[in-house]
């Protein structure tokens, strides 16, 4: 499962949980994402990276946090 925060076209963003990207894709298409706030069905992905769940962390970098998108600053 992944959570996207999603907007309507009168800027209410929200949170709705989808099996897949593509689960997204065709419930976008669908009309099947309604706004909680105000029933609007033109839904798009809101700027937010999707957080993906199931339990498992991240990965660990050389440094033992999470690892960074352009590389661990602390590995050799
Ligand atoms: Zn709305």
């Amino acid at each position: 499962m992944i959570v996207y925060n999603v907007r309507c076209t009168k800027d209410h963003v929200f949170e709705e949980w989808f099996d897949s990207m593509a689960d997204y894709d065709a419930k976008a298409a669908q009309g099947k994402i309604v706004c909680p706030s105000c029933g609007d069905r033109k839904i798009v992905k809101a700027l937010m990276a999707p957080n993906v769940t199931g339990g498992a962390k991240a990965p660990a970098g050389p440094c033992g946090g999470p690892i960074c998108a352009s590389g661990c600053a602390l590995a050799d």
